[in-house]
């Protein structure tokens, strides 16, 4: 999964951003509103966390911009502590969700995974998808046999990536976009060296490949 922050603290900024880090996702960071509206317009990000006080243009301007757009990246916002205007006019503007400042890291990890997982079938804390299940907050894959395997940051962001989306073709670009941060190499290739050592560990027929197309992920055929 790969996300978008924008927070002009630089502070701030990098302290988030390396908690996301940790927790598993693909972060950039962004600490303006021009350069954040254009990111978010070129970039295929899975969810932003947006700031509402920016310079050169304010996240609820991004915001009501993406949205006019078509673009319909879930968002969250960072609101002052104790404004419920600015929470209305989020919501109004098409955020998803919000998160008052100052916050617990904690909260917005849990916020951040309950918008991804919306419309997917899984519980806090963990993804499953038939026989193995993902434990994302040691970031661990669990077998049916309960043998845990410890997976690298990229391996364990690919096979997070495949779970929320079952059953879907995904080509090898697409793949390294959700999974690569932005000035990270992004060689696809490398996707399938990732994509052979996970079958190695969940088996090869969990991830099925349609040739010059890409991936599919669980599915039965
Ligand atoms: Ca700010």
């Amino acid at each position: 999964m790969r996300l978008l922050l924008v927070e002009d603290d630089a502070t701030l900024g990098t302290q988030l951003q390396l908690s996301l880090k940790k927790a598993g996702f693909a972060v950039d960071l962004s600490s303006d509103g021009v350069d954040a509206e254009t990111l978010g317009e070129i970039e295929p990000y899975d969810l932003v966390v947006l700031d509402l006080g920016l310079p050169m243009k304010s996240g609820l301007e991004v915001l009501g911009n993406w949205r006019k757009r078509g673009n319909q990246v879930p968002v969250l916002i960072l609101t002052a502590r104790g404004s419920w205007q600015e929470k209305v006019e989020g919501f109004k503007a098409g955020a998803d969700d919000y998160v008052s400042k100052p916050f617990q890291i904690d909260e917005l990890l849990a916020r951040i995974n309950a918008i991804l997982k919306r419309s997917t079938a899984s519980i806090a804390g963990s993804i499953t998808f038939k026989n193995i299940t993902l434990d994302e907050d040691s970031q661990e894959l669990i077998l049916k046999n309960g043998i845990r395997h410890n997976l690298t940051g990229t391996e364990f962001r690919l096979l997070r990536y495949f779970m929320l989306h079952p059953k879907q073709l995904l080509s090898k670009s697409k793949l390294t976009e959700h999974v690569y941060e932005y000035d990270e190499d992004k060689d696809s290739n490398v996707i399938e060296v990732y994509v052979n050592r996970l079958r190695q560990i969940i088996g090869a027929n969990l991830i099925k490949t349609r040739r010059g197309q890409g991936y599919i992920f669980g599915s039965n055929d």
